[in-house]
């Protein structure tokens, strides 16, 4: 009963990528010259059109309380957004917007997991799924992926990893962190398995949905059967470089999405108004006027795989979207580099991080202890500098 602080938070874990940031952003503050290549975030400015709007938002008194889920102006923008590129119809009261799309997936695990619920995430997934399937008491169930299979999970595997306590599927496409993107068809397959299984939700996050260098961008909700089951998550941090306004949104079948707004109208009563505001005008842009980033998003990509292939022990896919490469470094495991004796991948993050300045996040924090995820959302000159270093370390 001395205990201050809750088991609840006792037993989740620090969000890795979060904390690699404030430790990189520790070292620079000493005066270390980190190259920082842990954080998913883009290195853009917010484009000068929604900096307007947000300024216009200001000027214009929105000040007050929003509607919990959202101004109804952002709710018909969200719609059109989703008719415009997804060919997903909703209606308002199936919309939430949230306090990051880091808040949708919060909401929706609160809102429908009881205590033993388990939650199929396909490993690697992104660092937050299974601490926030953990605080709402429901169980991740991992499903290893390999390198051989672009890192996506089959049909046969989410077969196999299905209980009768099964609750949802949980996944990113394109994914965080491996980068892999599943198809229409790879989408059906798996839906297919899940005809099966009536009872089983899927949560379909598509944050990275516009950093896309390949075949185009699928939904699980656009398959009719899929529709009433499955949770829609999106936001404009990566797209639109807007990581610190804090919004994100779902889609999502109705009592779920009224869930969502009882539960956040008790946490936090609706996410910023100016924000709010803002997004309004990102979302009414057409998604070209942001293509500028993704086609240098592109470029740094293939720079960075370039780089990467003239190092050994470094093996990996060829990520088809969002802004990050996985490569498995097992191999490098057990051997000594300048006096550090490298056992798993997260000594050899923290080898990188001392020896070399430069950050990446261990695999560990994304269900796959033979992998580092490094993001390439930096300058290209960053790029080259930061492999540059790697080598001359692992050297
Ligand atoms: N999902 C994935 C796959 C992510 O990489 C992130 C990281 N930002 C989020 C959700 C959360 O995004 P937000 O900034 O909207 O909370
Ligand atoms: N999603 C980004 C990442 O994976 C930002 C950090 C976070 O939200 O945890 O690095």
């Amino acid at each position: 009963m001395n205990q201050l602080l809750s088991d609840r938070i006792l037993n989740m874990a620090t969000s890795a990528t979060l904390a690699m940031a404030a430790k990189t952003r520790e070292l620079k503050g000493e005066g270390k010259d980190i190259i920082g290549l842990s954080l998913g975030e883009p290195d853009f400015n917010t484009p000068d059109f929604i900096k307007d709007a947000a300024k216009q938002a200001i000027d214009e008194n929105y000040n007050s309380y929003t509607p919990v889920d959202g101004y109804g102006e952002l709710k018909k923008a969200i719609i059109t957004k989703f008719k415009r590129d997804n060919k997903l119809s909703y209606k308002p009261s199936q919309i939430v917007v949230s306090t990051g799309a880091k808040q949708c997936l919060a909401n929706v695990a609160l809102v429908l997991l009881n205590k033993g619920d388990e939650v199929i995430l396909p490993c690697p997934y992104w660092v937050s799924y299974a601490d926030i399937v953990k605080l709402s008491e429901g169980t991740p169930v991992e499903v290893k992926t390999s390198i051989e299979k672009d890192f996506k999970m089959t049909p046969a595997q989410l077969e196999a990893a299905i209980t009768s306590n099964t609750k949802m599927i949980w996944f990113s496409s394109p994914c965080n962190p491996s980068g892999s993107v599943y198809s229409e068809q790879e989408l059906r397959a798996l839906a297919d398995v899940l005809q099966k299984h009536p009872k089983i939700y899927v949560v379909s996050d598509e944050i990275y949905e516009h950093i896309n260098y390949g075949s185009g961008h699928a939904s699980m909700a656009q398959f009719e059967d899929m529709y009433d089951r499955t949770i829609t998550v999106n936001g404009v941090s990566k797209a639109f470089a807007m990581t610190g306004w804090r919004i994100g949104y779902l889609g999502a079948p109705e009592a779920i999405a009224r869930a969502c707004n009882k539960m956040q109208g008790q946490i936090t009563s609706g996410a910023n108004c100016i924000a709010q505001r803002a997004v309004i005008t990102a979302l009414e842009a057409p998604p070209s006027k942001v293509q500028y980033m993704i086609g240098e998003f592109k470029a740094r990509r293939d720079l960075m795989l370039n780089l990467l292939s003239e190092i050994d022990g470094f093996s990996y896919n060829v990520p088809q979207g969002a802004f990050y490469v996985f490569p498995d470094v097992s191999s490098l495991f057990g051997k000594t580099f300048n006096g550090v004796k490298i056992n798993n991948a997260t000594d050899f993050s923290l080898f990188l991080l001392e020896d070399a300045l430069v950050a990446t996040v261990t695999g560990d924090a994304f269900g796959n202890p033979n992998c580092i995820r490094i993001s390439y959302a930096a300058s290209q000159k960053q790029i080259i500098e930061a492999v540059e270093r790697i080598k001359k370390s692992l050297s």
